[in-house]
């Protein structure tokens, strides 16, 4: 998407979804989200072309949604702690790798604050559709695959930024070794009863680890579907 591009808003059956965004975004600053560059990522990418016909006019509520094969869209708040996570530090990203692209949502966000985004999803038919949605939007610097995330994405690293947006137990340690110095990886951790959003900032070859808020993710799991 270039830097002129301006928001695809669009009317949804009796009210603008501009006007809803708006007022999404000053939900989004009351709850702490504070980078400037993250909240014009998400005032900039229209969440109810992510969602299904039926769901458009909820898309604007700081909740989580289906987007069928039971998995779910983030809630923007999350999505927007995460990015601001991920830029700890930082204007702006080189490459960052997303581990669950799900809807393509958080990609789209990412790929206002970085130069290039790498995303994986595991479930093929999902894939396809954020593909199709990506494409639809005239976002162009995001390469999308088809597999499992876990073993992160070797050839286009190094990464200064990595981002998962399903849950594993533990993050697997190969990711770490596809962070540049200085990068951060971004993860909940847990298990379906209780998850715990992290970081970690990547420092002459250590990652030391930050706690965030109690989150709830779907599982990472392994394997494609
Ligand atoms: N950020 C997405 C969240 C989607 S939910 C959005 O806002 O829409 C998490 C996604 O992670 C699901 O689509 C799920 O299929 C995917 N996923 C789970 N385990 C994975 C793995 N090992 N590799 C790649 N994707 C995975």
């Amino acid at each position: 998407m270039s830097e002129r591009s301006e928001p695809h808003y669009g009317r949804l059956g009796g009210f603008t979804s501009e006007r809803s965004q708006r007022r999404l975004l000053d939900d989004l600053r009351a709850k702490g989200i504070k980078n400037e560059g993250v909240l014009e990522a998400l005032a900039h990418v229209p969440r109810h072309q992510f969602v299904e016909e039926a769901l458009q006019s909820r898309a604007y509520e700081d909740t989580a949604l289906p987007i069928g094969y039971q998995q779910t869209i983030s809630q923007p708040y999350v999505v927007a702690l995460m990015t601001q996570l991920l830029l700890t530090g930082r204007d702006r990203l080189r490459r960052v790798l997303e581990i669950g692209t799900g809807s393509g949502f958080q990609t789209a966000v990412l790929s206002r604050v970085s130069a290039r985004v790498f995303s994986i999803e595991r479930i093929g038919a999902l894939a396809e559709r954020a593909h199709q949605q990506l494409e639809s939007l005239g976002i162009q610097n995001v390469s999308l695959r088809h597999g499992d995330g876990a073993n992160g994405w070797t050839a286009k690293g190094p990464f200064d930024g990595i981002i998962l947006t399903a849950a594993p137990d533990r993050v697997p340690e190969v990711l770490f070794s596809q962070l540049s110095d200085q990068g951060v990886l971004v993860a909940p951790e847990g298990n379906s009863r209780q998850q715990r959003l992290l970081y970690w900032i990547k420092q002459d070859g250590i990652a030391i680890r930050h706690q965030s808020i109690d989150v709830v993710f779907v599982p990472l799991k392994s394997g494609q579907a």
